[in-house]
């Protein structure tokens, strides 16, 4: 049996070797490294892919976040909306802009931003809502978008775990993930399910006036150059990224076809294990497996992860502590009592190795392991 890992780049690469090493020799002859042909390419690539009518690409997803924000004309101390199970970026990015964010918890199945939170959070201060796609599904964005109407709300979504997923509406509407709020972002890190070889990001929006803005954001709020309308920063998706990215778009429907047959293999296997809540899946969203995350009754979590870890098996908790605890995220201001979900969560959940290269022969063997730690524990 091969080596399990948690997230297998370098199999991945021997795949796509002579594509990659030929584009990357391509930008090295080219010698255009920033804004290069590839860059325009791959954004009209991932607007036809995800039917947006913009792309923005730039440097990371934390950026792509903070930019989103930037575009929206927020003064200080208006209040955002998000959740209380995800990564720290989704929130760092409100604070530095000295907004206040709001957290809130999170669906028990799907472990995505509950609307029925949403709505209790909302004061007149609300100016908008970050729903994150959390480990690769879609929040409830019907609701979501409901609820930013009624209230005259942004909808940014942080699709950092889901690019590829798509969501249907109540009106029977199918739209990819990202698509369906005011703006989305993505971010490209190698292990995102369309990640690049270094740092990327985009945001996607379908309004041309925030599409408009967000492109002189990136570009320290130029319009025209040397005129500046408005305070800006330097993000940008460099050529050799965006030719690898290029590359790994035509696969995209590919590689979450390969994570949905492993994740399909655990579910059958742990289906018959009682302890263990295997992925819920909203009706409404497809899932692409960023991660795949059971939720086990009783359990230790790094107890089992050490025990798996000597078995060959890396596993990881994403994620052990909730947002609302944390220092710099203003834990004195939130009530422990209003994140029962989140509390629940952070001891229970365990994500397994997903990838696109996973073999039968280890996805036995990873499940084998869980089974026999449950067994004497
Ligand atoms: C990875 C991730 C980000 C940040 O992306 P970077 O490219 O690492 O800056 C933001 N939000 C979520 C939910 C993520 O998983």
């Amino acid at each position: 049996m091969k080596e399990i890992q948690m997230v297998d780049l370098k199999s991945q690469y021997a795949e796509i070797k002579a594509d990659v090493d030929s584009a990357m020799q391509n930008v090295l002859d080219h010698s255009i490294f920033i804004n290069g042909p590839e860059v325009k390419s791959f954004q009209a690539d991932l607007e036809n892919y995800l039917g947006v009518k913009h792309v923005i690409p730039c440097a990371n997803g934390t950026d792509a976040l903070q930019i989103a924000l930037m575009s929206l004309d927020l003064q200080p101390g208006d209040e955002v909306i998000t959740s209380d199970f995800t990564f720290a970026a989704t929130v760092e990015v409100v604070g530095l802009l000295r907004l206040k964010h709001v957290l809130v918890d999170v669906d028990p199945d799907t472990f995505c931003i509950s609307a029925d939170a949403i709505r209790e959070a909302i004061t007149p201060k609300t100016k908008a809502i970050i729903p994150v796609h959390l480990f690769g599904q879609c929040a409830n964005m019907d609701e979501i978008m409901t609820i930013a109407e009624e209230h005259d709300l942004y909808v940014v979504e942080d699709n950092a775990q889901a690019i590829g997923a798509s969501y249907t509406r109540a009106t029977g509407e199918t739209i990819k993930a990202g698509g369906i709020g005011h703006i989305g972002t993505t971010s490209f890190f190698p292990s995102k399910n369309l990640g690049c070889y270094g740092d990327g990001g985009a945001l996607f929006t379908n309004d041309d006036e925030l599409a408009r803005i967000c492109r002189s954001i990136v570009n320290h709020g130029m319009a025209k150059r040397y005129y500046y309308d408005r305070i800006g920063v330097n993000s940008r998706l460099d050529s050799l990224q965006a030719a690898v990215l290029g590359i790994k778009l035509k696969k995209l429907d590919s590689y979450i076809a390969a994570r949905q047959q492993a994740a399909e293999y655990y579910n059958s296997f742990f289906s018959q294990i009682s302890r263990i809540s295997t992925p819920a899946v909203n009706p409404q969203s497809t899932h692409v497996f960023h991660q795949y995350t059971l939720k086990i009754d009783g359990i230790d979590q790094f107890k089992m992860q050490s025990y798996l870890k000597e078995q060959g098996v890396p596993a990881m908790i994403y994620y052990p502590v909730a947002l609302h605890t944390q220092e710099a995220y203003g834990a004195k201001d939130y009530s422990d009592n209003d994140f029962e979900v989140t509390n629940e969560l952070c001891k229970t959940v365990i994500s397994l190795p997903m990838h696109t290269e996973l073999e039968i022969d280890q996805l036995q063997h990873i499940c084998q392991a869980v089974e026999q730690y449950l067994k004497n524990n």
